[in-house]
């Protein structure tokens, strides 16, 4: 269907355009403007892009609306885990490659733990299947949605429309009416995918949550050039801090000597504790010794921002009547690591399969759809648990730092961490006494 944003579309004089094979014209003079499309995509995250792309891959047009203007930027750790990299490879291979090649990225092969003494544990990460493919990658968000915007910029069923914000979603018994912040534009669907992040309050009357700082975490970044110290596999760097448990600070390395920087902590603690995320991190990187050293030539490139991190510590409703969340719109970040790139693109495949089967038997109804909570859950929830109780291990600083203590050198701690990031049944030995008696006897 030709839609009435077919063409270039400039919206009152902003830079704002319409990508991919269809653009317009728009004009806020005119009336108000619809057009209706099976499926609507709120929010052009790695979440949404990825939904976008895997309806496109089962021939399923969609409409992705994205209130910023590519490139566009996403506070973050900018880390892309082996979980990235699977996506990427499961929406094409060739997508992967496109990464692999960026001159932005930075492969990283593995992590390094630094307990409080500065003693670190370092894991390398490996894939069995694709050993010749790095691991995982650093890069800017600004480049990495940017690669997934090309992306989808080149497919024929996606409609991206760039710079416009959707200010009301309403859900009716014959489809969903969706309404740009002005009121002047309207998209009309079957489903709407909210893959709006964090931020957004779009979905909260139609998916009501209590403000829950437990089931939350607030993060700084800012991007520094001259840090030295960057392990040769440009492994990324976790600082857990004795005055900041359960919170760390963390040194990603980036292209040309420069690193994303920043620090982390649960929005609850924060809060109870008063806690500056700047002081944290400027202290640390001025008084550490250890820090300070990595820093002592190194100058900050970039201002300090602040971002949520929406934390999988607790199960939330991920639909409704017409609508599916994905991404942080989800909840979906890890809780221990931080990390949601990766679980927001799972999530877009997820929607993308469900929706898939909505489509083809007509069933858009809250019942229905509550089959993909369940398949969400089927998948994440175990990893989510997982994470949460890591977490908490984290927030008891005894128990936290025995274990650190006799991590160095401990090769039975080394395997089954490293272990852990690939596989989800020896993660779940974390909840196991004996599992911490190995690690404190060395064996
Ligand atoms: C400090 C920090 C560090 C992090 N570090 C890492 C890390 O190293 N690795 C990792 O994997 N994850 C990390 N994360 C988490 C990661 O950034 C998110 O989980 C991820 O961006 C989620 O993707 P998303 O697509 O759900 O949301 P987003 O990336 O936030 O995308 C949502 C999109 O929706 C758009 N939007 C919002 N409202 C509207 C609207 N009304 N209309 C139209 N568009 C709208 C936004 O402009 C945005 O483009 C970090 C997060 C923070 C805050």
């Amino acid at each position: 269907m030709e839609g009435i944003l077919g063409r270039r579309m400039t919206v009152d004089g902003r830079p704002t355009s319409v990508i991919g094979h269809r653009s317009s014209v728009i004009s806020r003079r005119s009336s108000v403007i619809s057009r209706r499309s099976s499926v609507v995509i709120v929010g052009a995250g790695p979440a949404g892009m990825s939904a976008a792309l895997f309806l496109a891959k089962k021939g399923i047009a969609s409409t992705l609306i994205e209130k910023e203007v590519f490139p566009r930027n996403k506070i973050c750790g900018d880390g892309l885990s082996g979980w990235v990299v699977s996506m990427l490879r499961r929406i094409d291979p060739g997508l992967l490659k496109k990464l692999q090649e960026l001159p932005e990225q930075l492969p990283s092969s593995g992590v390094r733990f630094f307990a409080p003494n500065m003693k670190n544990l370092a894991l390398p990460y490996f894939s069995a299947k694709y050993p010749d493919d790095p691991p995982g990658h650093v890069i800017r968000r600004i480049d990495f949605d940017r690669l997934l915007a090309e992306e989808v910029k080149g497919k024929e069923l996606i409609e991206l429309i760039e710079g416009v914000e959707v200010g009301s979603v309403d859900i009716h018994e014959t489809g969903v009416i969706l309404t740009d912040s002005t009121g002047t534009l309207k998209f009309e669907a079957e489903m709407v995918i909210g893959a709006c992040g964090a931020a957004s309050r779009l979905f909260r009357e139609l998916a009501p949550r209590k403000n829950d700082n437990r089931n939350h975490a607030t993060g700084i970044r800012q991007y520094y050039e001259g840090v030295t110290g960057v392990h040769p596999g440009n492994f990324v760097d976790f600082y857990f801090l004795e005055k900041f448990l359960p919170g760390y600070l963390w040194v990603f390395p980036l292209p040309n000597g420069k690193a994303n920087v920043g620090a982390g902590i649960r929005t609850d603690i924060l809060k109870k504790k008063r806690i500056s995320l700047k002081q944290v991190m400027e202290e640390a990187i001025a008084v550490n010794p250890h820090l300070a050293e990595r820093f002592a030539n190194a100058k900050p490139i970039s201002g300090i921002s602040a971002w949520d991190l929406p934390l999988g510590s607790k199960k939330v409703a991920l639909s409704g009547n017409r609508f599916l969340l994905a991404g942080d719109a989800a909840s979906l970040v890890d809780p221990f690591t931080g990390e949601g790139v990766g679980n927001a693109m799972w999530s877009g495949f997820a929607a993308a399969e469900h929706i898939e089967k909505a489509l083809a038997s007509g069933q858009f109804d809250q019942k229905f759809n509550s089959r993909y909570d369940r398949f969400v859950y089927k998948k994440l929830w175990s990893e989510m648990k997982l994470s949460t109780t890591i977490q908490n291990l984290i927030n008891k600083p005894w128990l936290f730092k025995l274990v650190m203590n006799h991590a160095a050198g401990n090769e039975f701690l080394k395997q089954s961490v490293t272990r852990m990031i690939d596989d989800l049944e020896e993660r779940k030995k974390l909840r196991r006494p004996w599992w911490y008696v190995r690690v404190l006897i060395g064996r």
